[in-house]
């Protein structure tokens, strides 16, 4: 049963790509920790691994379950999440080209955009991706090749309508991409809504316990995903044994651990909105939410990411990103543990004096597993006015 797409999504989860070991029954197939296979004569392969760049069976069982999780063909499993970023970028386009991306994309891609294939004749326009017109003006600039979508963005969680800009981003006779991080497969699922391509950074939701970097590109089969695959070979910025292992690993928790981070984030999240000292909060589980509607059909939970702005300006979401306890002063999100960041000066440090500056009073919030009434007790302490 374990590669059948019509099971459930929880069951694929820890199925697909994960058959026990055949030799001595142990459950969880073993970590390849092998550089190289032995042939039985010149050329005879067992099972296809000849060398660890071009194949190994645990990256194998990663990427077997990455594309059942997301009804797609094929996935490729990488080194980190900009990694694939960068072997899709290099598969789908060629000097010259023209990218569309939201003006809010993870401040790493579009310095990768920017900076990395602007070197070599990559042009890009950012845009909202909640303004149509906006989008179907950008994408009619000569050569669009690409259309980059984010959605929930970061770190302002604006969500925008994938199946719409797929139809647009088609219609301009553009690839469509989704990066899916901030949702996970397990809460949203792109290719079913019309994109062509869905990149991941496993380092987040996927692998979900904040103890490894990686990242994945997940298609049809076609043209394309034989670039991408020729990309992971032949410039090598491959997944390595043990890290796919542990993805793996986190993924069977996956659809659980999402259930318990919206519950707890949406709990945050209506205890921060009205609190004195917070002026908005930024959750897509919140009806006030302008994109809360279009959340509810996209995606199957509101996640456990959420930003919120602080009245008092930066010195308070300063002080607040500094005070707590169980939210720990971390980079990064989609771990066990709750953390929280300063985006102007953290994740997006990088994007400062660009159009994806964040404003210096957003304190962003990757809600954990924790008891929630911890969480509440935490924020409650940090946000209480100094005496
Ligand atoms: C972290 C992140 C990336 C980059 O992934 P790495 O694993 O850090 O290389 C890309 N997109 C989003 C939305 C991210 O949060």
């Amino acid at each position: 049963m374990t590669n059948d797409n019509a099971a459930g999504f929880a069951t694929r989860a820890i199925h697909a790509g994960q058959e026990f070991d055949p030799t001595t029954g142990a459950v969880v197939p073993p970590i390849y920790q092998s550089s190289t296979f032995v042939q039985d004569g010149i050329g005879g392969l067992r099972g296809g691994y000849e060398y660890g760049r071009s194949g190994n069976p645990t990256r194998t069982s990663l990427e077997t379950v990455l594309a059942a999780l997301e009804g797609g063909d094929r996935a490729f499993a990488f080194a980190s999440g900009l990694a694939a970023e960068d072997a899709l970028l290099r598969s789908a386009l060629r000097p010259g080209d023209h990218v569309v991306l939201g003006n809010d994309v993870y401040g790493g891609t579009h310095r990768l955009i920017n900076r990395i294939h602007g070197e070599w004749g990559i042009r890009h326009t950012a845009v909202d991706l909640t303004d149509l017109d906006a989008v179907r003006e950008a994408l009619g600039t000569p050569d669009t090749k690409l259309l980059w979508i984010e959605t929930p963005s970061n770190p302002l969680m604006k969500i925008s309508d994938i199946a719409a800009l797929a139809e647009l981003g088609h219609a301009a006779g553009a690839l469509v991409l989704v990066d899916n991080t901030f949702a996970s497969p397990a809460l949203q699922q792109p290719l079913s809504l019309g994109a062509d391509i869905v990149v991941y950074s496993t380092t987040k939701y996927l692998g979900g316990h904040s103890d490894v970097i990686g990242g994945a590109v997940v298609l049809q089969n076609g043209e394309l995903a034989k670039k991408v695959g020729f990309q992971q070979f032949a410039a090598g910025a491959i997944a390595a044994p043990m890290e796919a292992w542990l993805t793996v690993r986190g993924i069977k928790t996956l659809d659980v651990r999402l259930q318990r981070h919206s519950e707890n984030a949406q709990a945050i999240a209506e205890y921060l909105d009205g609190h004195a000292a917070v002026e908005r909060v930024y959750y897509p589980g919140l009806p006030s939410h302008p994109g809360h509607e279009l959340a509810a059909r996209q995606m199957s939970r509101f996640g456990g990411m959420l930003s919120i702005a602080l009245s008092g300006g930066t010195d308070a979401a300063r002080h607040l990103a500094e005070s707590t306890h169980v939210f720990q002063l971390a980079e990064s999100l989609g771990g066990v543990e709750s953390l929280i960041g300063y985006p102007s000066e953290m994740t997006h440090a990088s994007v400062r004096g660009t159009e994806l500056e964040v404003p210096g009073n957003i304190v962003r919030l990757s809600v954990g597993l924790e008891d929630v009434r911890d969480l509440l007790a935490d924020l409650e302490q940090a946000l209480a006015p100094a005496h």
